[in-house]
């Protein structure tokens, strides 16, 4: 069967998939809410440090900000003092604390650190039109993000200034350049994006794994219960998925239950449970290569029970089923660590003896005659009991020449007697 959709890829797409979109939403949530939280830092960082500097500028130059002189180019003033060729105290502020600061006499720029690529203070050049109406002309404190000074972009505080009659006369200015305040969103921001790449490898590592291992082990039900499927009824399932604690544990084992019942069904007998005919043969040739191989001796024997048509005819045919029941009952246990028995017709059993001289066998199998004849069959109230006759023969020859042999025994023992062991 071609799997376009395994289980190997359901589980990953049901595992993987959302760990990623998790991940990749929770890093985008960070990033934006910490970048929203720089830029109100940087907002405040500028408004303040700005205040700061014309609190500065009142205290030491107390006075209004005007121009000065008769002629181009005027001085720019505030009260007594020249700012034209004095930059010293903004260029201290823009020293220790990396903010630009610019002073504008109406719309034009007159007072700044800021330096255009030449290298030159940006000194006359305009403002913003976007700042001028939004300060200048609205008497307006305002915050920009992307703002146009000089030749670069900056993060900017703007402050309008006035003169002692309350008449807008310029606009003061606090800013960063965007790509510094980036770079630094980016390095803040970093650590938190690395984790949360981390923790979501992590995550799809142990989510990867696991569900491997899950399907590790439905591979191998599956692989198992296609060889019963097959016929191969002897393929066997790995011992530690039977053994696991957990639903998978229990599907293994209803796997082996139902290779074991396929097994009884093929291999043994409805009524007695004991191998059938077929499978008491086909493990005859089995031990007769393997006594070869090993060198060693083993013996076949069969037994029949004795009357068992009188047994039928008197007490009806469940009594004789009961008795067939009890009867391979008692032989299988005796054959426990001696060889196997199987029911080789209506009541006759094939018994294997595997490394074992006949003489050894008739013993045991004397011992078994005697079991049988001294068992109780409680039936209907009654105790009643059975005989059985056997006939062994040490395997020297072929399979089928064993058997007739054992097979000539038992006949020899059933006319002189029955109930009797004969070698
Ligand atoms: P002998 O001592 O010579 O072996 O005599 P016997 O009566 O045991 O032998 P015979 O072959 O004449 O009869 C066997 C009987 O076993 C005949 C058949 O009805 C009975 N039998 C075979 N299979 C079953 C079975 O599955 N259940 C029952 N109840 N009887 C069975
Ligand atoms: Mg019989
Ligand atoms: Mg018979």
């Amino acid at each position: 069967m071609k799997k376009n959709n395994s289980l190997r890829t359901q589980f990953l797409n049901m595992t993987l998939f959302p760990i990623i979109v998790l991940g990749a939403i929770l890093t985008i949530t960070n990033y934006s809410y910490f970048q929203n939280t720089m830029y109100k830092e940087v907002k405040e960082g500028l408004r303040s440090e700005l205040n700061i500097v014309l609190t500065a500028m009142d205290q030491m130059y107390p006075g209004e900000y005007g121009l000065a002189g008769d002629t181009e180019p005027y001085q720019f003033i505030k009260g007594e003092k020249s700012l034209s060729d004095d930059f010293s105290f903004v260029d201290t502020i823009k020293e220790q604390t990396q903010i630009d600061i610019s002073l504008y006499f109406f719309d034009l720029c007159a007072h700044s650190t800021i330096r255009n690529q030449e290298g030159n203070r940006i000194i006359g050049s305009p403002a913003h039109t976007k700042v001028v109406e939004d300060v200048f002309k609205q008497k307006k404190e305002a915050f920009y993000q992307k703002v146009g000074i000089g030749d670069e972009v900056f993060f900017a505080y703007f402050i309008p200034l006035f003169d002692d009659k309350n008449n807008c006369i310029g606009m003061a200015m606090a800013g960063k350049p965007t790509s510094v305040v980036q770079r630094q969103i980016g390095e803040a921001v970093i650590p938190t994006v690395v984790v949360s790449i981390l923790m979501v490898l992590l995550a799809s590592y142990f989510c990867a794994h696991y569900s491997s291992q899950i399907i590790s082990v439905i591979e191998k039900i599956n692989r198992f219960l296609k060889n019963v499927a097959s016929g191969n009824l002897k393929t066997e399932l790995d011992e530690k998925v039977a053994a696991r604690q957990d639903e998978l544990g229990e599907v293994g084992q209803s796997s082996l239950h139902v290779q074991k019942e396929l097994r009884d069904l093929i291999e043994k007998d409805g009524l007695t449970k004991l191998y059938n005919r077929r499978t008491g043969e086909q493990k005859l040739r089995e031990t007769h290569e393997k006594m070869e191989y090993e060198k060693n001796p083993y013996t076949v024997a069969i037994g029949d029970i004795d009357f068992f048509k009188k047994c039928n005819d008197t007490y009806g045919h469940d009594y004789g089923d009961y008795v067939l029941i009890e009867t391979s009952k008692l032989c299988r246990s005796f054959m426990n660590q001696k060889g196997y028995v199987a029911r080789w017709g209506g009541e006759e059993f094939l018994f294997v003896f595997e490394r074992m001289t006949v003489e050894q066998t008739a013993l045991h199998l004397e011992e078994l005659r005697k079991q049988i004849e001294n068992k109780a069959y409680v039936y209907d109230e009654d105790i009643r009991s059975i005989t059985m006759t056997f006939g062994a023969a040490e395997a020297t020859k072929t399979v089928e020449e064993n058997i007739k042999e054992a097979d000539n025994q038992l006949y020899f023992g059933k006319e002189h007697g029955r109930n009797q062991v004969s070698i």
